[in-house]
């Protein structure tokens, strides 16, 4: 037997308490018992997102909630700005292109974090941008982004600010009202601790107003009917069916979430990740981050003389650790440890571990113990 363990960026590890609602019986999402709880947990998630605004949820990947932020805000020409810092960032340019947004792309070197500053010369010198899309923390490349800062500088312009918090979300600190964004895209398989299946939108009044202009094509995702069904009654309801088991999934998440407190949720992973960063860096190994880190997840180059895909198949296959590789241009460059979620203490111990186990099979010179030493002394910090 092999005890598995997964550590990517998402999907991540989901507590028992959460588990065992999916085996439950399915109840009926018309009724009143469900809507309860789907009542529940919209208010749940706006403690999550820390916002007075609307929340709705999609059954579907992180993915599809990108895609509505796309299909009900912009209209085909209309300017769109991304700043991007990696793969996901990039992948809001698809998703507009494939609109037929007019898209103005800050493209910043991976590694590194959005630059404020360009975001206010783009959107001075071009004030028909109606739309600025970002990401909380780039899975990609490890780097998270100074939202608070862009939120101030964006709100002063006509264009609104949609945050990719899909990897960031009950991770990394994000408060939504306060830090003025407008619309907040989410996934419910990383800092959520739920399976893969669920995508959440929050939506400001100032987005509401610039949906309601938009004339690209919608249908499941238009948020025209998912709020007509969330308003419609006393209760709140769905458009189409509802993912039952996840909703009921969800419900025991919050329950966890609000038991930790989401101050206390930013602070454990800013732990984690600080004792993985002391660790790796213990062994000699090169961070990919530049000039910021995400305390979800942490980017690791890998070092010269390891091939990147032997070392994670190595982890994965021999020692039941399932770490990510890298993406896109820097495929096979970098492996990510992910650390968010349902992940403690001892996940940091085990992933550092694995890492100079792997690298010392390989050949690679190492110390044993000399990674997770540098991590428990950090994890021991108070
Ligand atoms: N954005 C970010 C920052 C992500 O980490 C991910 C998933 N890795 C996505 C978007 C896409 O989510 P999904 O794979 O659920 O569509």
């Amino acid at each position: 037997m092999k005890k598995r363990y997964i550590m990517s960026p998402g999907p991540t590890e989901i507590p028992a308490e959460v588990l065992v609602e999916a085996a439950k019986p399915i109840i009926h999402h018309r009724t009143p018992q469900y809507r309860n709880v789907l009542a529940e947990v919209l208010e749940g998630l706006k403690y999550v997102f820390q916002t007075k605004n609307d929340i709705l949820i999609f059954p579907s990947a992180g993915t599809g909630a990108m895609e509505s932020a796309v299909c009900n805000l912009v209209s085909p020409g209309d300017k769109v700005l991304v700043a991007s810092v990696g793969n996901f960032g990039e992948r809001w340019v698809k998703i507009a292109k494939a609109y037929g947004a007019n898209v103005e792309h800050l493209a910043f070197q991976w590694g590194y974090s959005v630059d404020p500053a360009k975001i206010e010369e783009k959107l001075k010198s071009m004030p028909e941008i109606s739309v600025v899309y970002t990401t909380l923390s780039e899975t990609s490349t490890g780097v998270e982004n100074d939202i608070k800062a862009i939120g101030k500088i964006v709100q002063k312009y006509n264009a609104v600010l949609v945050v990719d918090a899909v990897s960031g979300m009950a991770a990394v600190e994000f408060k939504t009202d306060e830090w003025n964004v407008d619309v907040v895209v989410v996934g419910s398989q990383k800092g959520l601790m739920l399976p893969p299946g669920l995508s959440f939108v929050s939506l400001s009044n100032k987005a509401l107003e610039l949906a309601k202009k938009s004339v690209s094509p919608k249908f499941y995702f238009s948020y025209e009917s998912a709020l007509k069904s969330l308003k419609a009654e006393k209760l709140p309801d769905t458009p189409y069916t509802s993912a039952v088991s996840l909703i009921m999934q969800l419900k025991e998440a919050i329950k966890l979430i609000r038991d930790e407190g989401i101050e206390n949720i930013w602070k454990r992973h800013s732990k984690l990740a600080s004792a993985t960063r002391a660790g790796i860096q213990a062994l000699g190994l090169k961070l990919f981050p530049i000039d910021s880190y995400s305390n979800a997840v942490t980017a690791i180059n890998v070092p010269d003389g390891i091939d990147g895909s032997i070392f994670t198949k190595k982890i994965r296959d021999e020692y039941g650790i399932t770490l990510a590789g890298g993406q896109g241009q820097i495929k096979g460059k970098i492996f990510r440890i992910g650390h968010l979620g349902y992940a403690d203490t001892f996940d940091v111990i085990i992933a550092i571990s694995a890492v100079e186990m792997a690298l010392y099979e390989l050949g690679y010179p190492v110390e044993l113990g000399a990674g997770v030493k540098a991590a428990e002394k950090e994890l021991l910090k108070k």
